[in-house]
């Protein structure tokens, strides 16, 4: 089987021009949609996510506004902050980007947002709202991973789906989405046993590992969707954590990587922030 790239650089193209005419018509009815970027610190790679994301903003005309705290904020100070863009009625997305430096909590953080301005989708009431099948700001990278799969065009609903990788920002969320698309979802991750076993029934292969070329082509099954969320820094630059040279000749859709999940996320964000504004602009 030869595989269809899924082109995430393409499809976040196509999804931002699209958002782009949406925020054009928001501003018609007077509404100004805003996100609120807070960064603490001096974090190289956290500087350059925000960076992009602004970019997106600009690009789509949503209106940004960034918040670059010294690495010594302290907790209250961040919750401070955190509450006054929760009461101002210009603002209608928030995101902390994170890591944050070790002395401050990201769950307090995030328990101090207002969730309707959670356009990260990591407040534990959207989490809640998703794990229970309710709408909610769906967080960024998941909600771009099941864009992807949609646009192969492949219903989900029956498919059997591995998850592999378990945690709060991908693994677990992508599960719950897949789960409420009605796929057959089984996660796997450090203490599965057989896990190429387990891989290869897998009509749709979701990697979250962080484990370079982690999954072999010997491990898919014939014409399964191979989607490949892992970046890893390697001296021969950036790859995944799906073995993409072999593994592409057995899937019927898989994501490069890059250029596959990772313009997701930010196409993702800025939907949310549409979405955000529109609700709270009625
Ligand atoms: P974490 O390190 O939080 O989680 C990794 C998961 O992989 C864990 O659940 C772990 O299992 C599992 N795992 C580790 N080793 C194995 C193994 N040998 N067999 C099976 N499972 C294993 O990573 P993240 O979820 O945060 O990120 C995963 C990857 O996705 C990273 O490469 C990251 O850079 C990338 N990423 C990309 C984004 C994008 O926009 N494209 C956004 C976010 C992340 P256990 O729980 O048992 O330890």
């Amino acid at each position: 089987m030869s595989s269809n790239i899924l082109d995430g650089r393409k499809i976040s193209a196509e999804i931002r021009s699209s958002i782009k005419e949406e925020v054009e018509k928001l501003k018609e009815r007077g509404i100004n949609p805003t996100l609120a970027v807070v960064l603490v610190g001096e974090d190289p790679a956290s500087k350059v996510y925000v960076s992009q994301k602004e970019k997106g903003c600009e690009e789509t005309g949503i209106a940004s506004r960034k918040y670059a705290l010294p690495a010594e904020t302290t907790q209250v100070e961040l919750l401070s902050l955190v509450r006054k863009l929760n009461e101002d009625k210009e603002v209608h997305g928030i995101l902390v980007q994170f890591p944050l430096p070790a002395h401050l909590n990201e769950t307090k953080v995030l328990a101090a947002m207002n969730p309707e301005k959670d356009v990260d989708g990591f407040h534990a009431l959207n989490v809640g709202k998703l794990v229970s099948g309710q709408p909610c700001f769906e967080s960024c990278t998941p909600k771009g991973v099941i864009t992807l799969i949609e646009r192969t065009g492949i219903p989900i609903e029956g498919k059997s789906a591995v998850v592999i990788g378990r945690s709060n920002i991908v693994g677990k969320p992508v599960a719950a989405m897949l789960l409420a698309r009605n796929a057959t979802v089984t996660i796997a991750h450090s203490k599965t046993k057989n896990l190429p076993e387990v891989v290869k029934q897998a009509d749709i292969v979701v990697a979250a590992i962080g484990k370079p070329r982690f999954v072999t082509a010997d491990m898919i099954k014939e014409g399964a969707i191979v989607i490949d969320v892992g970046i890893n820094r390697l001296h021969e630059g950036l790859v995944g954590d799906v073995d993409f040279e072999e593994a592409v000749r057995k899937a019927s859709w898989i994501t490069p990587v890059p250029g596959g999940v990772g313009p997701m996320t930010i196409a993702m964000l800025l939907q949310n922030t549409l979405k955000a504004a529109g609700k709270q602009g009625g």
